[in-house]
């Protein structure tokens, strides 16, 4: 049979979905990247913003349409979304067959069966607490090959964020053994990966019988042929000594960070239940710096929550000047049903929301093009991806996470540039990239 999977959210929704696709392909099917001729239409929802949870639900809808013509397909609707909504997906969109939480994608296989065969429709949500098997289940079993990979270490959150729907629909945070993610990127390493991003909503507070977040990098760094790691999402009341610190001497680890800070007010931080202050992240900042001065560091503002005034907002406009982030990602606050922030007025007009977004959009802009500008006539270590924006270009990552693309270089094809660490300058800024030029000899690592 053929599956064909809709992803909406998160990188973590992303790596889901790949591991969705690893099931399936382990039970015979084939997945397509077209609907059209799939038998079964997946959608892997996220609950975090309105706009994805809204892009889902259409998503099921426009895809339940298709049932009209054949009576063979089954929609799955799985994620957060679907993890919190449970039964009432059915009531929303009538055509979807199997309502699925995150913790039940093992079963995937047996209940699309049950479902085709009893024709009636189905869910299972709810957490594996207790269950860890069940998180090693989902353990990617087939080949994994590329040039770089996800790769997860715990699941869940505890923190209680007010805004935030995850605790709720991803559980408690879960650990998985230090011995099984080493030993999976090892075996990712020997199959020619040579960089993974290590996942969690939480992932620096890894923390695995004693086994801490550093401990880990410090493991990974040792494993053959591995050449970068990265992680994502940290959260800044866990970023310790010692992780900091890492930064600073392991090899492997990259000078680029994604540290969400949310809003620059420490009143905002406390009432969004962040547990750290403004002051505290500006430490982090610094500490982050004089342990690898070159490290890039970007972030996720929210702009407008529940009692935002415009001396909370300029206080973190006045954070984005001083931490001099390389990137952020902000968005205007949405009240989600089900968390502790609805019992709050969502009294920033929306209007208002939109005039500081703005505001803090010039000032990233600002920032970021002063940043990529120092890069110009940089010699960067850039990971081969694939073809670069233009015929006869390479596209890769340089270690700071900046995309560079540059000009096949002489003796080289892309076949033979895949996969390898090459030095190359960077000669001009683009929109959203760089164009650089290899360093000659080219030495192809
Ligand atoms: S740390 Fe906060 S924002 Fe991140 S997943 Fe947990 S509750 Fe949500």
């Amino acid at each position: 049979m053929k599956a064909y999977i809709k992803t909406f959210g998160c990188q973590m929704n992303v790596h889901d979905s790949e591991r969705i696709a690893d099931i399936l392909s382990r039970h015979g099917y084939e997945i397509t990247d077209a609907p059209r001729g799939a038998e079964v239409l997946i959608i892997n929802s996220c609950t975090v913003r309105e706009k994805a949870w809204h892009k889902a639900i259409s998503e099921a809808g426009r895809l339940g349409v298709r049932k009209r013509d054949r009576d063979d397909l089954t929609i799955v609707f799985a994620g957060c979304a679907a993890q919190q909504e449970g039964d009432k997906v059915f009531k929303l969109i009538p055509a979807v067959d199997l309502v699925l939480g995150p913790d039940h994608y093992g079963q995937l296989p047996s209940l699309i069966e049950r479902v085709r065969e009893c024709k009636s429709q189905l869910s299972r949500v709810g957490f594996d607490e207790g269950r860890p098997g069940d998180f090693l289940s989902l353990e990617p079993q087939g080949k994994r090959t590329g040039t770089s990979a996800f790769v997860t270490v715990m699941k869940g959150c505890s923190e209680r964020c007010t805004y935030c729907i995850v605790p709720f629909v991803r559980g408690p945070m879960r650990f998985r053994p230090d011995d099984d993610v080493v030993r999976e990127v090892e075996s990712l390493a020997q199959n020619g990966v040579r960089e993974v991003t290590l996942l969690g909503q939480t992932v620096n507070a890894y923390n695995y019988e004693g086994a801490s977040f550093a401990d880990l990098l410090a493991r990974l760094d040792r494993v053959p042929g591995l050449e970068r790691v990265r992680f994502t999402s940290p959260h800044p009341g866990y970023m310790t000594k010692e992780l900091i610190e890492s930064f600073g001497h392991l090899e492997t680890l990259c000078e680029s960070i994604h540290l969400p800070v949310q809003s620059g007010s420490s009143r905002m931080l406390r009432r969004m239940g962040r547990r750290y202050t403004a002051e505290h992240f500006r430490e982090v900042v610094e500490k982050l710096r004089s342990s690898r001065p070159d490290i890039l560091i970007s972030t996720d503002i929210i702009v407008g929550f529940s009692g935002e005034t415009q001396e909370d907002f300029e206080q973190t406009l006045g954070l984005i000047e001083d931490a001099r982030f390389s990137g952020v990602f902000s968005f205007k606050y949405s009240q989600r049903p089900g968390t502790p922030a609805t019992k709050w007025r969502d009294d920033v007009p929306e209007e208002e929301k939109k005039r500081r977004l703005a505001a803090l959009h010039t000032v990233i802009d600002r920032i970021v093009d002063e940043l990529r500008a120092e890069l110009v006539g940089k010699v960067l270590d850039v990971l081969v991806e694939g073809p670069g924006r233009n015929p006869g270009q390479l596209t890769g990552r340089a270690r700071n996470g900046q995309i560079v693309n540059f000009p096949v270089p002489p003796g080289m094809t892309l076949g033979s540039a895949l996969g390898k660490l090459i030095d190359v300058e960077v000669v001009q800024l683009l929109p959203h990239s760089l164009e650089g030029s290899a360093i000659l000899p080219v030495r192809a690592r």
